[in-house]
């Protein structure tokens, strides 16, 4: 017997023949609540989808961030769901592939006690989709499994067909040793109690069309993912009592087939559910000790248990184990306890057993990343690389997601509100799982061998057995059947009946018949191998070109489907950019949208400007229009005010000139007089002084001055010779009536036109004060002043003042009343007052009232009152600039003249006047708009001591009345 080594066969990884793909099976199960737990979270809405309610505490600690979620599955199954129903919808169609030559992938994700080992192992008495596989495995290939060791795994992740000698001598070596250990794995009775009715299935199920040309065995292997090492738990240790052992941790591998494979992982070759449970059962004893004496929860591990079924066909005779190359099919099942999916908090980890629980969630961390990134790469064509091989869990099922089979996941679901976060979280790894798509598997490739080969080798054997007994006795080891029908074909024997002895011919005959019969007989074998050998050449060529136009279809139709795909991609694409132009549009539109909105606004803005600019420009002409204007009124104005200043300018002059010549013609007259007083002395020299002084007054009073015109009067544009003619009564009346006819204004006047005397003026009204105290002093400098106008040669003499004297001859005269002298003592009645109130004062609104008391009021000055007082007040109205009445009150001092006459000399001048707030000032500004130098000359000028300091002398009897009132300077008004 010979050994051939026959390789798994090779299976296309990265590029699947088929191009078929199926998404990730995720089924649901929700597990009843424990009596402990009574707020459900998970409600049933439909058969495939769930509803989480948040628990009352969660949604306020997490301000409303959970919502009532809806998740879709495939399938969902309730608290009632049984294993079998279970198992029917999920892990059946998972061992029908197993067994067409497929693989598969089935696993349970949950949180810790969501019931996935319930799901997976089972409850005593209620087994789970291990058991239930198995039992369907070994329902269906039962008749059809292969002796013991005829199939042998390797190293290498590939399947031998032994011979039947080696297989031989390998059962009969183990039958060897199970006889020293106690034999409990082939035989039923001895079955484990502990799992025992796990296993019993009171209804077994079997897959359709199994293939019975071919023969089958089952490996199993079990292995745990701890902390991302790999154990294997059928591993036999020799145990040491003394020194235990612990368990070695496993490594990866990649076969020929690119195909991940825990090298030297034990796989056991079991016959039966019990024998298969059993051993799952010892791995899961040996996962539990380990946990135990290493101090590891089992619910941090993840548990794979490998279902791998190996299947050869039988040869043509059905008879022997085929054990051509590329006929070995080894298919697997994976079934998949995964360690809880709840987070590092939730496990209650210290110290090293963090860091183990940080790999175990971290494991599953790393199949959450590579179903994400296998979803986007199948959902948006991305070639991202998906990290398997950042955990051992994901290194070790990559083929399925790379390669091809079925893979399944049963999220196990435990309503209580305590898991709800988690639940949460397992909710949305499994509905993404549930986007990825895997490849189909393809159908076993046909062998070209004639199917049913098992059953007609069996039937022809049977029939063999049969015709044999009935003649007791092989032929040749021929079929007698069919040899009877090639004898009859032959020409029937002569007789061989020999009745001489001498009979040779009868013999001879016989045997030439006989060797006649064996000729044919050759030729017709000859002739039938021929025509077998033919026909099987015919059955062979048919078979393989069979093969060959299914392959063609097969190909055909991948191309179709291929051309399919294609089109749907490209629909999808199309679909794609349609949706793209669409939005694109709207956007364009919008953005058209928006730029007409701004468009609009520049317009409206441009607009404006341009408003504005305009509006500009014609304020800027209107300003520039009113500038010449007011540049022509200013200069219209100037000059009529020069006109106007010439005017008044040459009206006083005129006046001044007629005023001049009238003093002249008095100073002649009183030559005359003075030259005929002389003569008269001369004459009569007793005459009394007091006579002189009468006719002096005579004179004075006959040497009235003539009518002058007032500046600013109409009249002041009369000729002089008129004025000149003034008669005395005339004189008198235009005195009485017009009191703005003054002295002091005609000074001032006058004065202001010379600025020599105005500086000499200044200096006097500075010296004033100090003159009134002492006489002398003052006196003097009165002279000097006199001088000083008489040195200017204008002819400007105040004649009132230099009344009844001349400037050399009377010195006594023409000097100013003396106060000292003639003034009234205080004590003897205190100051008295002439209060000269003229006709037509109107009452003042001031506040401040002037108050004299102990006052002569008089309408009219006369000699009387001013001979009782020592005071004067004279009361003067006038118009303002601004409209408003100014009342003055001119102060004076009463002085007896030498002649026995009272003198007034001015003092002071108080002012009564209302103002609006704020007007003077701006006023007076306006006002002193000449250099400053020329208002400090003017101010002191028509200040009131130095106009004050001139007087007006009245002799005793006189009856000038207040035509010599003395009135202030009017204010000068601007020219
Ligand atoms: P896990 O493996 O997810 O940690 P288990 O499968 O060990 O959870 O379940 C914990 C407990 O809950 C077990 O005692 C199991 O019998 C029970 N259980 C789980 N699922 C179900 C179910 N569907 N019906 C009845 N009991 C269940
Ligand atoms: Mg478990």
């Amino acid at each position: 017997m010979k050994t051939t080594r026959l390789q798994t066969p090779r299976r296309p990884v990265k590029k699947p023949s088929n191009n078929l793909k199926d998404p990730v099976g995720v089924y649901c199960r929700v597990r009843p609540l424990t009596s402990e737990d009574t707020e459900c979270c998970v409600e049933l809405i439909s058969n495939t989808t769930i509803q989480l309610h948040p628990p009352d505490g969660i949604k306020v600690n997490r301000n409303g961030e959970f919502k009532e979620m809806q998740y879709s599955f495939k399938e969902v199954f309730g608290a009632f769901t049984t294993q079998k129903e279970l198992f029917n919808v999920v892990a059946r169609p998972l061992v029908e592939d197993l067994i067409h030559g497929k693989n598969g992938l089935l696993f349970t994700y949950g949180v810790t006690g969501s019931g996935k080992t319930h799901t997976m192992t089972g409850s005593p008495g209620d087994g789970g989709l291990l058991p239930r596989c198995l039992d369907m495995i070994f329902c269906s290939i039962g008749p059809f499994q292969a002796k013991r060791f005829v199939f042998k795994p390797d190293d290498k992740n590939t399947m031998e067909v032994q011979g039947d000698v080696d297989a031989l001598l390998e059962r009969q070596k183990r039958d060897a040793q199970s006889s020293t250990i106690p034999k409990s794995l082939s035989s039923k009775h001895k079955m484990d109690p502990e799992f025992a009715d796990m296993i019993t299935v009171p209804e077994h199920c079997k897959a359709e069309r199994v293939d019975e040309d071919s023969v089958y065995s089952l490996f199993v292997s079990y292995i745990e993912i701890y902390n991302n090492y790999l154990y294997d738990l059928l591993e036999e240790i020799p145990h040491d009592p003394i020194k235990p052992k612990p368990p070695q941790s496993k490594i990866l591998r990649e076969d020929s087939n690119h195909n991940m494979y825990v090298s030297g992982c034990t796989e056991v070759e079991v016959k039966s559910t019990e024998e298969a449970f059993e051993v799952f059962w010892k791995g899961q004893k040996k996962r539990r000790i380990a946990n135990t004496t290493l101090n590891r929860e089992s619910s941090r591990s993840h548990s794979v248990f490998i279902i791998k079924l190996a299947q050869a066909p039988l040869d043509a005779d059905g008879d022997n184990v085929l054990q051509a190359k590329d006929q070995t099919v080894v298919s697997q099942l994976s079934l998949v306890d995964l360690a809880g999916s709840e987070r590092i908090y939730r496990t209650k980890a210290e110290g090293s057993r963090l860091r183990e629980a940080g790999n175990i969630n971290q494991s599953l961390m790393t199949l959450r990343t590579c179903i994400e990134v296998l979803r986007e790469n199948q959902m948006y064509g991305t070639n991202k690389m998906v990290p398997y091989r950042d955990s051992k869990l994901t290194h070790l099922f990559k083929n399925y997601f790379d390669g091809e089979g079925k893979v399944r996941m049963i999220v196990c679901v435990n309503p209580k509100a305590d898991d709800y976060e988690e639940t949460l979280l397992v909710m949305r790894f499994a509905e993404m799982t549930q986007e990825v798509e895997v490849a189909r598997p393809v159908d076993k490739p046909i062998c070209g061998l004639t199917p049913g080969r098992r059953y007609r080798n069996q039937a022809f054997k049977e029939e063999l057995a049969r015709k044999l007994e009935l003649r007791g006795g092989p032929m040749y080891g021929e079929d007698s059947s069919t040899a009877e029908a090639l004898l009859q074909s032959f020409a029937s024997l002569p007789s061989v009946e020999i009745t001489d002895p001498n009979d040779e011919q009868t013999l001879p005959r016989l045997i030439e018949c006989l060797e006649q019969r064996y000729k044919i007989r050759q030729m017709a074998a000859e002739e039938m191998k021929k025509t077998v050998n033919a026909i099987r050449g015919m059955i062979h060529d048919w078979d393989s070109k069979f093969a060959a136009k299914d392959n063609y279809i097969q190909d055909q139709q991948e191309k179709l489907l291929e051309k399919d795909r294609f089109l749907n991609g490209q629909k999808a694409e199309t679909e794609r950019l349609e949706k793209k132009v669409k939005t694109l549009e709207y956007k364009i539109e919008i953005l058209q949208k928006t730029a007409n909105i701004y468009e609009e606004d520049k317009r409206a803005l441009q607009q404006e400007l341009e408003e504005r600019d305009q509006k500009l420009h014609r304020e800027l002409s209107d300003k520039r229009r009113l500038e010449q204007r007011m540049q022509g009124v200013m200069t219209d104005t100037k000059m009529k005010w020069e006109k106007e200043c010439e005017r008044r300018v040459q009206a006083k002059q005129l006046e001044m000139q007629n005023k001049l010549w009238v003093k002249d013609e008095k100073l002649k007259q009183l030559k005359a007089i003075v030259a005929e007083a002389r003569t008269e002395r001369a004459e009569k020299p007793e005459r009394t002084p007091r006579e002189n002084d009468k006719k002096v007054r005579v004179h004075v009073r006959s040497a009235s001055p003539p009518s002058v015109p007032f500046p600013g009067n109409s009249l002041a544009s009369q000729p002089i010779s008129q004025n000149c003619q003034v008669s005395r009564p005339q004189l008198h009346r235009r005195s009485n009536s017009c009191s703005t006819i003054s002295v002091a204004s005609c000074i001032s006047e006058w004065e202001q036109k010379t600025p020599e005397w105005n500086r000499n003026a200044s200096a006097l009204s500075k010296n004033k004060r100090r003159l009134l105290e002492t006489p002398q002093v003052r006196d003097s400098n009165f002279q000097e002043r006199r001088q000083g106008v008489n040195k200017l040669g204008s002819g400007k003499v105040n004649g009132y003042r230099r009344e009844g004297g001349v400037d050399q001859d009377g010195p006594q005269r023409n000097a100013p009343p003396v106060r000292l002298r003639h003034r009234r003592s205080r004590s003897a009645g205190g100051e008295r007052w002439v209060d000269h109130k003229p006709v037509g004062s109107v009452e003042t609104d001031t506040v401040l009232q002037p108050h004299i008391p102990n006052a002569i009021t008089v309408a009219v000055p006369n000699e009387k009152a001013l001979a009782k007082c020592d005071k004067y007040i004279l009361t003067h109205q006038e118009l303002a600039s601004d409209g408003e009445i100014e009342t003055k009150l001119i102060k004076g001092e009463v002085y007896k003249t030498r002649g026995g006459g009272q003198a007034v000399q001015f003092t002071d001048i108080e002012k009564l006047k209302q103002e609006a707030p704020g007007s003077t000032r701006k006023r007076r500004s306006s006002q002193s708009a000449p250099p400053q130098q020329e208002e400090t000359t003017e101010s002191e000028w028509t200040d009131v001591e130095t106009r004050c300091s001139v007087a007006v002398e009245m002799k005793a009897g006189s009856n000038f009345g207040p035509g010599y009132q003395h009135h202030a300077q009017p204010k000068r008004r601007k020219p």
